[in-house]
């Protein structure tokens, strides 16, 4: 059994297509970084998985499950830039709501032991000391671990994850991909990311869209690839970044002609 699987996905919003005839099957304990430009539908395909968004055709299928309970297997880390930071709760509250379900009682308190088991994935984020906070004090970075233990307080077999190191402190990036890596041992990830180190170093396949699906292996890209998913010459240099990522290419021609954008 896959953990996803995805059969002819398209989603519009109102007359805007965003994905088109998407099929993809994501095995269990795989590690898949999503790649592609902005706008190309990274995140609407999360959405669409979470049953965030309805889709015009095509199907979804979860620990092949296609009914709407089947997303509760999934821990969601969502982009940062879309939450709402301002919200007046504590960090270890703000983890406690990742173990509530579906039909609580108007009158439900968190036991000692979930307030035990919350504590423990605030320590795997190094955030135990910053409990009693309240989330509008944190960096970015700490916010976004909180989201990460929040994602992981229902202990879900399946994460996702949208953009989780964009916009932290190179700490909290170590320490986000560290755990991710220990995390792929037990869970299904599927991590939507711009970050080349990550597709060098931590993911075992990658999916490439824009709109379309354009590429769906393992982790090395092609110039030709490159081209399609991003629509325009962009600059292969990586920054030091091993070149498991991207092949046959020349860098000083690449860096002479293409300085304009990274990858
Ligand atoms: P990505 O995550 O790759 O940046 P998105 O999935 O956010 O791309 O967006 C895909 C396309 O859908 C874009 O053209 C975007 O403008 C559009 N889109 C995303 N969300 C909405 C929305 N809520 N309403 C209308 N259009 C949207």
């Amino acid at each position: 059994m896959n953990a996803v699987e995805i059969k002819n996905l398209t989603v519009s919003y109102g007359d805007t297509p965003a994905l088109n005839n998407i099929s993809a099957n994501i095995e269990q304990l795989d590690f898949v970084g999503i790649m592609g430009p902005n706008g190309g539908g990274k995140s609407t395909l999360l959405k669409a998985v979470l049953g965030l968004i309805p889709i015009k055709s095509g199907e979804i299928k979860i620990m092949g499950d296609t009914s709407k309970k089947a997303v509760n297997q999934i821990g969601y880390v969502p982009q940062f830039s879309n939450m709402d930071r301002s919200f007046p709760i504590t960090v270890l509250e703000a983890v406690l709501c990742g173990m509530l379900t579906p039909g609580l009682h108007p009158f439900f308190r968190f036991s000692s032991q979930m307030k035990e088991r919350a504590m423990e994935y605030l320590k795997m984020v190094s955030l135990e000391s910053l409990c009693k906070r309240q989330i509008s004090s944190l960096s970015g970075g700490e916010f976004q671990r909180m989201l990460l233990a929040r994602a992981l307080a229902s202990d879900p077999p399946l994460l996702m994850l949208d953009e989780p190191t964009a916009a932290v402190d190179p700490a909290s990036k170590e320490l986000i991909y560290e755990l991710l890596e220990r995390l792929n041992k037990k869970k299904t990830i599927i991590l939507v990311t711009h970050d080349l180190m990550a597709i060098s170093s931590n993911v075992k396949r990658i999916i490439c869209i824009n709109r379309g699906l354009i590429y769906h292996g393992e982790p090395k890209l092609t110039e030709d690839v490159i081209k399609e998913l991003y629509s325009s010459p962009v600059d292969l240099i990586t920054h030091e970044v091993p070149h498991r990522v991207l092949e046959g290419h020349d860098i000083r021609q690449c860096s002479e002609e293409h300085k304009k954008e990274d990858v």
